[in-house]
Parts: structure tokens; sequence; C-alpha cells
């Protein structure tokens, strides 16, 4: 069975104030065992020490990016060798808003994805459709091309999971049906039995993102294919708990 994942990606938000004032509602939020739900937070790199040292010990830090190779002289970067260095286990790799507004193609990302792998780092690979893709009926074709580029670069899938986000749903308060949501979830999968192994596609969390909020968490938690969320804007408030709540 794969185990529910929660991840909360509070993006480039945030003080010093705020993150404590976060970290202390997580730290207070009844939730369930470790072993019914996986949860990881991601604040922005240079609160991930603060975060790490203030958390909860049942809930666990991820970076919210990395540099595609080993660091050197890349101003601005940060690599997986630091993450590594401050014992921070996850990445999220492949945000659209880093694949739209940093333009990061497909194959940079899976570059990415397969260096953070290599470094024993875990990621949260994300993937996910435009409004222009959906409606021109592409969006299968495009999360298998993000997916492909990341199955072609790794040879083990046992730590990524991958992220769908459709980009419409993000930050839009447009939720994907819990319908719309599993039919992708459920061609994703499909995808991964084909081109990795059926070992894979039964094994590997895929979890939703986009607009999840303490209203609608239930029902998309419920389709079969979804194995948790990676909460943008509610992972900020108390909700994030009742999302997390969702795993049982
Ligand atoms: P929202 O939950 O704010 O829509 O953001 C989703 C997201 O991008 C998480 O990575």
């Amino acid at each position: 069975a794969r185990k529910f994942f929660v991840g909360g990606n509070w993006k480039c938000n945030g003080t010093t104030e705020e993150v404590k004032k976060i970290v202390a509602m997580l730290n207070e939020g009844k939730v369930p065992s470790q072993d019914v739900v996986e949860v990881v937070v991601s604040p922005p790199f240079v609160f991930l020490p603060l975060v790490k040292s203030l958390l909860r010990p049942d809930f666990h830090v991820a970076a919210q990016n990395c540099w595609v190779k080993k660091g050197g002289a890349y101003t601005g970067e940060v690599s997986a060798e630091m993450l590594v260095n401050l014992d921070i286990p996850w990445v999220i790799i492949g945000h659209s808003e880093r694949r739209l507004i940093l333009g990061e193609s497909n194959e940079f990302v899976g570059d990415k994805v397969a260096y953070a792998l290599s470094k024993g780092l875990k990621v949260i690979a994300c993937v996910g459709e435009t409004l222009e893709q959906r409606e021109a009926g592409s969006t299968v074709e495009v999360v298998a091309a993000q997916t492909k580029a990341i199955a072609e670069r790794i040879t083990s899938w046992d730590n990524v999971v991958v992220a769908y986000e459709p980009v419409w749903a993000i930050g839009t308060g447009k939720v994907a049906t819990p319908a719309q949501a599993q039919e992708v979830h459920f061609e994703l999968r499909k995808w991964l039995h084909a081109n990795t192994s059926p070992e894979v596609a039964a094994s590997t969390r895929i979890i939703y993102g986009g607009s999840v909020n303490g209203a609608n968490c239930k029902e998309l938690g419920a389709q079969p294919d979804v194995d948790g969320f990676l909460v943008g804007g509610a992972s900020l408030k108390p909700e994030f708990i009742d999302i997390i709540k969702a795993a049982e």
C-alpha cells in the first residue's frame, strides 16, 4: 500500500516571525501517525535550518529547488550537496512556477531529478498541463512527456513522489474535480506501468496539487490513484492540519 503523503509548499512567503508561527501551529496539530501519513513542509531556502530546528520530529522538510549538478560557479544557486550537508531530506523539483516563470525545460528538470537522487535526496517531481494544453486535449501527452524526461534519466523510483499539479488549478481556487484528478493520476500510473515496471507503477505515490483546501481534500484523497497532496496557499494556515487528516 502507498503511504499517504502531504506536502506543504510555502513558495516565496514568510518572515522569520511568520515562519515561527506556522511551525508552532504545525507542532500543535493533532494528526495521524507516521505509519499513516508522511508530512513534508517546504519553506524557502533561507528558513530551512530554522524550520528544521523547530519542527516536530514526525514532520520533515524539503527544499523548493536545487541546482542541476555539482555546485561551483553558479551564482544564486543552491546545490544538492548543500541540502545533504544540512540534512534536508527532500527537494521539490520541476514545480510549474519554475518551468513556466524560470524557463525550466523537461530535460533540465529530468537532469535535476537524477542529480538530486544520485546525492541521496528524496524528490517531489512536479508535472502538469496549462489550461491551453488541457483545452487542446493534450493533458495526458504533456504529463507523459514530463514524466518520460525524468524516467529516462533515473534508475530507481524508490525516492520519488510524483506531484500532478494542473497549472490552471494552482493558486486560482479552481480545484480539479476529484474525477479530473483521478483521470490524470490513473493515466500517469498507466504510463509508469508501461514504461518503467508494474512494481514502480504500483508503489510510486502520485499526489495532487492545485487549490487543495480543508473542504475539498477528503473527496480528492479518496480517489484510488490520489496518494496525497502538494498544498500551496492552505499550507500556511491551520487548515493544513485538516488536510493532513484526510489521510485517515
Ligand atoms: P495552491 O495550493 O496555492 O493552489 O498551490 C499549489 C501548488 O503549487 C503546490 O506546489
